[in-house]
């Protein structure tokens, strides 16, 4: 039985090997989607629409017009703020490209999901200020509560943790939402015309939301990891 910190420590923790995959796991992920997204931002939306204008022409289609939309520094970073604004980073912004269309319109979804008090966005955010504490404490926590072989400690972590992991599997259902609004608004105001283009946003998408699933999966690998430490030091 290995000692958890204390002689060979943390570096013969064999489930740490849990952690070494959800972190490959997640950098997988993020450079497939970096990967996907630079291919698209140099493929030209042939009705030369930029991000900003995508932006406006889908909030408006959906009519919205109290949602603003920013540019911002940063390269390829997208997000809606409850503050109702778009925010898209300088070349999001400026781009007539599939990329830029795709990460707008897909703001844009979110932005929709607002305005129509989609159900799984309101449980976000009731969920996210404890997800913020949650994941800060957990690790800390169950790793004191292991060293002290105190259980109740152990367990707070573990149920911390599953706040994190109910919070990334919440985060799925609201960001496909938002890729099938883009999809759908994109097509019917007519800013994407061919098939190519179709398929190119919907690759962006994708990859985008690949990034979620691989959060979620590291973040259930982790969790795992937590659950055999524990049990394992409860059997010593
Ligand atoms: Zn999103």
């Amino acid at each position: 039985m290995y000692r958890y910190g204390m002689g060979y420590g943390m570096f013969f923790d064999p489930t740490y090997i849990l952690v070494i995959l959800a972190a490959v796991i997640a950098m997988a992920a993020s450079a497939y989607c970096r990967s996907v997204m630079s291919r698209y931002s140099r493929m030209r939306v042939s009705t030369g629409t930029t991000g900003q204008e995508a932006a406006e022409r889908v909030l408006h289609a959906a009519g919205i017009y109290d949602v603003g939309i920013r540019q911002m520094g940063g390269r390829g970073i997208s997000f809606y703020r409850y503050d109702k604004t778009v925010n898209l980073s300088d070349e999001l912004f400026h781009q007539p490209s599939i990329t830029a269309v795709a990460t707008a319109a897909h703001e844009c979804g979110h932005a929709m999901q607002h305005a129509s008090g989609y159900v799984v966005n309101r449980a976000i955010n009731l969920v996210n200020p404890v997800m913020q504490l949650s994941s800060n404490a957990a690790i800390p926590i169950f790793i004191l509560g292991l060293i002290l072989s105190f259980r109740p400690l152990q367990t707070l972590g573990i149920v911390l943790f599953c706040v994190v992991v109910a919070f990334q599997l919440l985060t799925l259902p609201s960001e496909f939402n938002a890729s099938r609004r883009a999809v759908v608004m994109l097509q019917s105001t007519g800013i994407i015309q061919t098939e190519e283009e179709v398929r190119g946003v919907k690759k962006v998408l994708i990859a985008a939301a690949l990034t979620y699933v691989a959060a979620l999966a590291s973040a259930l690998l982790q969790l795992l990891r937590l659950i055999i430490l524990a049990g394992g030091r409860n059997r010593d």
